[in-house]
């Protein structure tokens, strides 16, 4: 299969992170500059109209009305202004006669001016199209026409020397807030793909490590990303599963060989000596001899169970059952045990009907109630009761016994867990009663929990879907 190309999460996040930031940046830089360059035409376009006006009023102020002469002095002082500040304004008596023409006062002054805002305009803009432009307003005094004057200027709009200042400061604004913010970026995309790639650099190399059988291997880390954490919790639990999978698994090798070496043995041993005439083959050392036979019949068939378990899961025969009739034919079946060990079996409750496998249901609640007799010193109880919720049947088994420690309580329903291995050496079970319990109450669609007090007794709650109406 051809390879992909593939780089590390640290790398793509920074990546990421800054190709996000200059596309930001040069986004908000062309839209910012071109939104403030058109905002900045439509002010200086405004400006320009303004200053005209004004000059247009002061020139018009400086004519008497009364005597009908103009005040040549201050017209001078105005159009020197108004040169200053870009306009060239040529003023005319209503007979056309020249009051001040700037180009004639001081025409090196205009041509340069001139020269230096076109030069302006196209530092600033390259593809402006612009050149000199003139304006004719009359001038009036009151309601008399008393002359025009025309303001030329380099059009159709142009920039002063503080303008293009401004301009500049803007756009260096704009440019130094972009590096800042890739810089700030490049900060933020490092600091990401740490928090990132540094976990799951970790984790690879743990569960690299739990491949190579080095189960219960825990990944110690602290991150403040929720899945992160949750990916570290999963794989911290799988990793103790398997470690514990894999201790049952050499558990039960050992104890098979256990199981099975004693019986063999003491059959061996005793056959031996019947053979060689040493013993008697009585009536009691055949019946050793027989129950060694069923003990060994007992482990195979437990060993038969799991394999079921393991190769198919569990083929159902459904028909409508009453659990309560189910767990009084159970009761019956057991009453010779438990009186044999002067444990009392009582039960209680209410009729249940629901859709399930009997077979398959009696034999977990016989598995429940045979650990309750295994595990109940004689002269405790053991109690059923059935009971009817609104859509599901709750069984619960409730014994005297020796309870179970609340540190072993979440692994008993797992195959061939045994609490105290010796303890339960004696009493024959490998570990897989509830462990097969609860693979038929859950292909019903149900649910069984354990609670307990380690000496104090233990509880087992069975829940189980009705059938509906
Ligand atoms: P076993 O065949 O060993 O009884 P189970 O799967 O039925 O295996 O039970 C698992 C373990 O849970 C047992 O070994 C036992 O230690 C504990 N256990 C189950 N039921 C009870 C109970 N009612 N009281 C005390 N311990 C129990």
């Amino acid at each position: 299969m051809k390879k992909r190309f593939q780089v590390s999460i640290r790398n793509k996040i920074t990546l990421l992170f800054f190709t996000v930031a200059i596309t930001m940046i040069l986004l908000v830089g062309v839209v910012a500059n071109y939104y403030i360059k058109s905002r900045f035409e439509a002010y200086t376009k405004d400006k320009m109209q303004t200053e005209a006006s004004n000059y247009v009023e002061q020139i018009s102020k400086t004519y008497d009305l009364e005597s009908g002469i103009w005040n040549f002095q201050a017209i001078e002082g105005i159009g020197k202004n108004a040169m200053e500040n870009g306009y060239l304004v040529h003023i005319r008596t209503l007979d056309g006669t020249s009051i001040w023409n700037a180009r004639v006062y001081n025409k090196g002054f205009c041509s340069s001016m001139l020269m230096e805002m076109e030069q302006n305009m196209r530092e600033e803009y390259p593809n402006f199209k612009g050149g000199y432009e003139e304006l004719l307003y009359p001038l009036r005094s009151g309601n008399l026409e008393i002359g025009s004057m025309s303001v030329g200027y380099y059009g159709p709009y142009f920039l002063n020397d503080s303008d293009v200042k401004y301009i500049h400061a803007l756009n260096e604004l704009l440019i130094g807030e972009g590096i800042l913010g890739i810089f700030l970026a490049f900060l933020v995309g490092i600091s990401m793909s740490k928090s990132l790639g540094m976990p799951l650099t970790k984790m690879n190399e743990k569960t690299h490590e739990i491949m190579l059988g080095k189960y219960g291997a825990q990944i110690s880390l602290k991150s403040d990303i929720l899945e992160i954490s949750q990916l570290t919790e999963t794989i911290n639990a799988l990793s103790l599963t398997l470690d514990r999978q894999e201790e049952l698994r050499k558990q039960l090798t050992s104890d098979i060989a256990h199981e099975l070496r004693t019986p063999v043995a003491t059959l061996k041993s005793h056959l031996e000596l019947m053979q060689d005439g040493i013993w008697e083959p009585s009536s009691e050392r055949l019946e050793v001899l027989s129950l060694e036979t069923e003990r060994l019949k007992a482990l195979i068939n437990d060993l038969a169970q799991i394999a079921e378990l393991e190769r198919s899961g569990l083929t159902m025969n459904m028909q409508a059952i009453d659990v309560y009739k189910m767990a009084e034919q159970v009761r019956i079946a057991l009453e010779g045990d438990f009186l044999k060990k002067n444990v009392s079996l009582l039960l209680e409750g209410e009729s249940c009907i629901l859709i399930g496998d009997g077979n398959r249901l009696k034999q977990a609640l016989l598995n429940v109630l045979t650990n309750g007799l295994k595990y109940t010193e004689s002269g405790g109880k053991v109690k059923i009761e059935v009971k009817k919720a609104i859509d599901r049947a709750i069984i619960t088994i409730s014994d005297t016994g020796i309870g179970i420690p609340s540190e072993e309580l979440p692994y008993i329903f797992e195959r061939f867990y045994r609490v105290d291995k010796s303890r339960n050496r004696n009493s024959g079970g490998v570990g897989i009663g509830l462990a097969i319990t609860r693979s038929i109450i859950q292909s019903h669609g149900g649910s069984i929990e354990a609670h307990s007090e380690f000496g104090n007794g233990s509880q087992f709650v069975i829940e189980l879907p009705m059938a509906s109406k």
